[in-house]
């Protein structure tokens, strides 16, 4: 996958150049045990840039290093080796901090507060003065959609309120550059889309967005480029469409009425060992009496015509069958697999 992020480079060669936010060889390693034989190098040489503007979210399975990636650019982790800018300067100065918000993961906000001394709080926090924290309050309160609940306790908020607001907290201060750590974590759909609105008017203010999310759709819909990172390593970085562009495999759905309905589960796996298909890469569902629906993903199309025969020599009919844009989660599951956790 370097080649992806070789071209991706290519593509883009002034971003390093006034990019918000640029990484380049980036390495850490946590030193465990006395005679640091249990380090661990969350991150192994990561380069990466992200331009005003950009919606750039990070993926990967658990202990791939993206806490560890969001902490370097916090500065809370001093990096191994390797080069880490905020608009030019180095991750943890005054200067980069000024300009970055922050959304951790999980936020607790006192449940004393209303929506509105919160924001007060986190302002003077901020170093801004009662007529600022004011001014920018009743702003922030329209921008994230909780103008005329203002006045409520905190307590009451819905969980996606409870997001909302703390979007709201990590933009008191005006910053450039907005680092989200699961921000749609727990939320309902309803919730989610509230989240994903208040991102997509802050792009248009020309904010930059870094977005570290395990819910695939989510980064789908909102990132306008991701980068996939799996044991300290990216193993892609991109659009999804430019992503998903390169998959080797294809992915297709298919509608079957079976004249044997009760064997036709059995009949679905014996077909995938005939033609050679990973089980994993085979799902199916029982729509209604006697109507399935199949997921497949194949390496070669030569597969497609074995199992169209197959499903036909054993009385099912086909009733459907589409070829599926491949998704985000197809190309996340080809890069890391399952062995895309740190296991070994
Ligand atoms: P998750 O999705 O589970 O939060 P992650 O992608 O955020 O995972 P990190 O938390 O950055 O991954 O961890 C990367 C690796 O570094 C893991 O193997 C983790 O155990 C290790 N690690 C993280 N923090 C420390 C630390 N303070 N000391 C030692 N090892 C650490």
């Amino acid at each position: 996958m370097s080649q992806l992020n070789e071209s991706q480079d290519r593509e883009n060669p002034e971003q390093s150049q006034g990019a918000v936010l640029d990484v380049q060889g980036l390495t850490k390693r946590y030193s465990g045990g006395v005679f640091k034989r249990n380090s661990i190098e969350a991150l192994r040489g990561i380069d990466l840039q992200a331009g005003q503007g950009e919606v750039f979210g990070i993926l990967g399975p658990n202990g791939a290093g993206k806490t560890t990636l969001i902490k370097v650019l916090l500065g809370v982790v001093k990096p191994t080796s390797g080069i880490a800018h905020l608009f030019g300067q180095s991750v943890g100065s005054v200067e980069a901090r000024k300009r970055v918000g922050y959304l951790p993961e999980s936020l607790r906000i006192d449940r004393h507060h209303t929506a509105r001394s919160a924001l007060a709080y986190y302002g003077r926090l901020s170093g801004m003065n009662a007529t600022a924290i004011s001014k920018r309050t009743d702003e922030l309160l329209d921008l994230v959609g909780l103008a005329g609940r203002d006045r409520e306790s905190v307590s009451r908020f819905s969980k996606g309120m409870y997001q909302r607001l703390g979007l709201a907290q990590a933009l008191m201060h005006d910053p450039d550059l907005l680092i989200l750590d699961e921000p749609t974590d727990g939320l309902d759909p309803v919730g989610r889309n509230g989240v994903r609105r208040v991102i997509e008017a802050l792009r248009e203010q020309g904010k930059t967005i870094f977005l570290n999310s395990h819910i695939l759709q989510e980064v789908e819909l909102v990132c306008t480029r991701v980068a996939i990172l799996a044991r300290g390593k990216i193993r892609g970085v991109g659009s999804v469409e430019e992503l998903t562009h390169h998959l080797s495999s294809e992915t297709y759905l298919l509608h079957i009425e079976s004249n044997r309905p009760s064997e036709c589960a059995d009949q679905i796996e014996s077909l995938a060992q005939q033609i050679e298909l990973d089980t994993e890469r085979l799902s199916y569902r029982e729509v209604t009496d006697g109507q399935f629906e199949l997921h497949v993903s194949l390496n070669e199309r030569s597969q497609l015509d074995a199992l169209v025969d197959c499903l036909r020599e054993n009385q099912n009919s086909i009733q459907h069958l589409e070829k599926k844009r491949p998704s985000l989660e197809d190309l996340f599951m080809q890069l890391v697999g399952d062995h895309g956790g740190r296991t070994e």
